[in-house]
């Protein structure tokens, strides 16, 4: 089966600094695959290659085998590819439904449909609707989380990047956000999840990539990896 996503030897540099050596991963239509592994390991430099924020070459990342590496961000957004940003990046001043409308634009813009309406999202998340009119400084983390997990969908993806989601929150709400990912991939959706929490990673996901110094040291199913093979690639030795 090609996979909906996949990199390939996937090299990136911050100038002299080599963050990433050579990364494969890939993850299949509605499947979930965690990315774990200790600060500075290269997660979010593996995103942020794949979002066209750091120069790659075309082949190092495909999308259903099409070579499609350094697309401009808003291109790999047209092309069914959106990212949840460490740290939410909402547009302050302005609504939770204004923020949101500004995907459902987009999206219309470069003509991707799918399954996610506002309306949708308002099932997916309740609280969205009745936030509809704050403004989005004034939510809890949580409920920004939300913001941000909902732009992304209205923009239709077919594969979703999630940056360390449960960052910062609390336990219940991380299980509320958690519990909307089965729907997404119901949708067909294919998610990579940055999750630096390894329990929640491991629950959530299909399969488990583990990072060191910006190389993959474990892959496997989720459900069997064990705790004494993680801290084995988490730590480095064997
Ligand atoms: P964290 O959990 O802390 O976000 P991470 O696994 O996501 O960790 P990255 O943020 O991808 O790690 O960082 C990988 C390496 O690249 C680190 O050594 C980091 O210091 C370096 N790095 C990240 N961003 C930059 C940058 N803008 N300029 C230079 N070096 C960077």
């Amino acid at each position: 089966m090609t996979a909906a996503l996949s990199t390939h030897g996937l090299v990136a540099r911050y100038g002299d600094f080599q963050a990433l050596y050579g990364v494969d991963i890939d993850v299949a239509e509605g499947e979930a695959v965690a990315l774990i592994g200790a600060n500075g390991a290269g997660k979010s430099t593996f995103l942020r290659s794949i979002m066209g924020l750091l120069p790659v070459t075309p082949d190092m990342v495909r999308l259903d085998g099409k070579p499609i590496g350094g697309t401009p961000t808003d291109r790999m957004v047209q092309n069914g590819v959106a990212i949840v940003p460490e740290g939410r990046r909402l547009f302050t001043g302005m609504s939770v439904d204004d923020n949101l409308r500004v995907a459902v634009d987009q999206a219309d813009r470069f003509g991707r449909k799918g399954g996610w309406s506002l309306e949708r999202l308002h099932r997916l998340f309740p609280i969205l609707k009745d936030k509809a009119r704050t403004q989005v400084q004034n939510l809890s983390g949580g409920q920004q989380q939300m913001v941000s997990i909902g732009r992304a969908l209205l923009s239709q993806p077919r594969v979703l990047l999630c940056d360390e989601i449960s960052l910062g929150l609390a336990p219940k709400v991380i299980r509320e956000i958690y519990a909307a990912l089965p729907e997404i991939r119901a949708q067909g959706t294919a998610i990579i999840m940055v999750e630096q929490d390894v329990g929640l990673a491991q629950s959530a996901s299909d399969r488990l990539f583990c990072m060191l110094e910006g190389r993959v040291t474990l892959t496997g199913a989720s459900a069997t990896i064990t705790r004494e093979q993680i801290a084995a690639a988490y730590f480095g030795g064997s």
